[in-house]
């Protein structure tokens, strides 16, 4: 469960890439984007349907549009419209490009938009702009963040954590309380796409990271979450001194999270390109409860190595999608974890030089 909500039913988050066209080429840019829409993306009636489906996992279930640049299409307002009439809580996570005009944010706000997630990697123009590949990207950003408080759509800031970012965080959470938003979420690099160019901190540093993110979140008038970093929940148990097993599940990929592509393939989550099925072909909701790999990621005890040793996998179970980006194996430990559980004696994961 997850406060009231059944995990194995349901996931917190549904992310539907709508297309991987995006003017941008950012360093750790998950899909690869490219600069024109691709062929066999899901058609506005396939969205649609897809919505519908959606509808299917309970009441007011959370949907994120992403891409590539969801605005490189030019039926978003009309799906976050559709979705928003049949009860789904829509949202929105734009690149930082010249699409996202206040008159953008204003249509996405009449037609029911929940919420607008925007990317800064930098604290100021300088160090975002190299990082996402494009000047001006920081001046847009800033743009739309001040659109969406003026029309009183909710603010998420989301930010990428590496070698190449990880100096800049303190800046950004300024950055994240004077735009008023209302939740910072945290990413810690997955090298998949274009991302393998990039430099995952090592795990001592990660540690450390998450400790001064549970600080943070303690004193900031914003919530904190991290994405792809569940032993988050482990720091802040460990903070509490409330080690031990606990009850309540972790979210992470396939457990509380599912992917649609922009051509309809169903993954446990964006940083996990690992098929269960095609929505063209099977419900989303049949998918997540049903296909065995879903099963499979949500099962605790299915781990392996350090992460099916520890008292915490219920809670934390690692990112799935590391284990199988650096290994192969979705259910591998995570490389990214500094913990060794008491008395595990096995293997652990190749990490990267210790900080
Ligand atoms: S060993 Fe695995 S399950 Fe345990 S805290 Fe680390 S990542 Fe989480």
């Amino acid at each position: 469960m997850y406060g009231e909500m059944d995990l194995t039913e349901r996931p917190l988050v549904l992310i539907w890439e709508l297309t991987q066209a995006c003017e941008l080429a950012c360093k750790h840019c998950r899909a690869d984007a490219q600069p024109r829409r691709h062929p066999q993306e899901l058609s506005t009636e396939e969205g649609k349907a897809l919505l519908d489906d959606a509808r299917e996992f309970g009441e007011g279930q959370l949907v994120v549009l992403s891409g590539g640049d969801p605005l490189a299409r030019d039926d978003v307002v009309d799906l976050v419209d559709y979705g928003t009439d049949r009860g789904l809580r829509m949202t929105l996570t734009p690149s930082g490009t010249d699409s996202i005009t206040r008159e953008a944010v204003s249509d996405l706000s009449d037609a029911g938009l929940r919420r607008l997630a925007l990317s800064l990697d930098g604290g100021d123009a300088v160090a975002h702009d190299s990082f996402r590949g494009e000047g001006g990207s920081f001046e847009a950003t800033m743009e739309a963040a001040r659109a969406a408080e003026d029309l009183d759509v909710p603010l998420q800031i989301n930010t990428t954590v590496c070698a190449e970012t990880v100096d800049q965080l303190p800046t950004i959470r300024e950055r994240v309380a004077e735009l008023g938003a209302v939740l910072w979420s945290v990413f810690f690099l997955v090298p998949v796409g274009r991302g393998r160019v990039l430099t995952p901190i090592p795990p001592a540093r990660a540690e450390r990271v998450m400790e001064w993110l549970h600080e943070v979140s303690d004193e900031a008038p914003f919530g904190v979450k991290t994405t792809e970093a569940p032993h988050y929940r482990r720091v802040g148990m460990q903070q509490r001194e409330e080690g031990g097993p606990t009850r309540r599940m972790g979210v992470r990929a396939g457990k509380g999270f599912a992917f649609v592509s922009h051509t309809g393939e169903v993954y446990p989550s964006g940083f996990l390109p690992k098929s269960a099925g095609d929505v063209r072909e099977r419900s989303v909701v049949d998918i997540y409860r049903d296909s065995e790999l879903f099963r499979s990621l949500r099962d605790d005890d299915a781990l392996s190595g350090k992460c099916g040793a520890c008292e915490f996998r219920g809670v934390c179970g690692g990112s799935r999608s590391r284990a199988y980006a650096t290994t192969g194996d979705p259910l591998a430990a995570d490389p990214l974890c500094e913990y060794e559980p008491p008395g595990y004696d096995g293997p652990v994961p190749d990490q990267h030089p210790a900080d």
